[in-house]
């Protein structure tokens, strides 16, 4: 990791979903540049316990926390948690996500309403509890510029529509208005909300579009840059936009794809 130690000194994040994939590879990040870092989890036997080891080995601060963010008890009691034990909060990395797939008329209204609530209305509890306590605190300038940083996980398919994914595509289009009308709402309080899309990244989420050889074939075809993206790929753009160094970007959303959303198919053409 190439960022310094001194970044974000002083920061507090909350990484939602940190237990895997993108969000283990953000607090990482964040932590390996200078913020004390909530690690979220959902799950029993989630590698959570192990991401705050590493964190705390390295001369980081870190604590784990279980809360399933579609649940709002949930979600206050883990903000609780975190101004008891860090204070205040200065990122919030609204990151948890699943997928439940289904051609649409199959699809059951309770994988509708799980994504929903995950990749939605989660994002929706935590920036609203972030948000409140960047109001009440306001800038500290020996900190950061902005009185807060809130980065949204949205998706390629904010914008690609995605068959036999309605439920995903669905949130995270809302991702996209969400995530801009909280900007339009807050920037005059130097608060910063923006969205990072990542295409195809290597994690669990979706192992079989990359796992053989032959998915992989088919998915670069896709993909410009003809690599699968990397989790660090995604935490780079993170610590970016949780940094001052990104302080005049506001209500962005920012594609890290290979080009996924360049529509390749239509390079040659006509
Ligand atoms: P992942 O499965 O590795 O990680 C998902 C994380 O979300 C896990 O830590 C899981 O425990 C957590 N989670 C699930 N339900 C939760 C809940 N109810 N409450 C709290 N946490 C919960 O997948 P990933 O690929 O790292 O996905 C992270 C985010 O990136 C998601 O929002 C996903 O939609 C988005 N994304 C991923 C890709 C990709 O190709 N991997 C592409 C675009 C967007």
């Amino acid at each position: 990791m190439s960022y310094s130690p001194y970044l974000l000194k002083g920061q507090k994040a909350l990484v939602t979903g940190a237990s895997s994939g993108i969000g283990e590879a953000i607090a990482r990040y964040l932590a390996s540049s200078g913020a004390a870092v909530v690690v979220n989890y959902h799950s029993e036997g989630e590698s959570a316990e192990k991401i705050v080891d590493d964190i705390k080995a390295a001369k980081g601060e870190a604590f784990a926390f279980q809360a399933d963010v579609s649940k709002e008890d949930q979600v206050k009691a883990m903000f609780s948690k975190m101004f008891q034990e860090f204070g205040t909060i200065d990122i919030l990395v609204n990151n948890a996500g699943l997928q439940k797939d289904s051609p649409l008329v199959d699809m059951s209204l309770d994988q509708w309403n799980a994504v929903i609530g995950i990749n939605l209305t989660g994002q929706f509890l935590c920036a609203r509890e972030a948000a409140k306590e960047f109001l009440r605190r306001g800038v500290k300038p020996d900190i950061s510029c902005a009185a807060g940083k809130i980065i949204c996980m949205s998706s390629v398919h904010e914008v690609i529509p995605w068959a036999g994914h309605v439920n995903y595509a669905a949130s995270k289009g809302g991702i996209n208005m969400m995530m801009r009308s909280i900007a339009q709402e807050l920037a005059p309080h130097k608060i910063r909300v923006n969205s990072i899309a990542p295409g195809a990244i290597k994690t669990p989420i979706n192992t079989s579009a990359w796992d053989t050889p032959e998915a992989e074939a088919k998915l670069l075809q896709l993909i410009p840059a003809k690599r699968v993206g990397d989790v660090e790929d995604i935490a780079k753009a993170a610590v970016w936009l949780a940094s001052d160094d990104s302080d005049y970007v506001n209500g962005a959303t920012i594609f890290v794809d290979g080009g996924m959303t360049l529509y390749p198919g239509f390079a040659g053409n006509g």
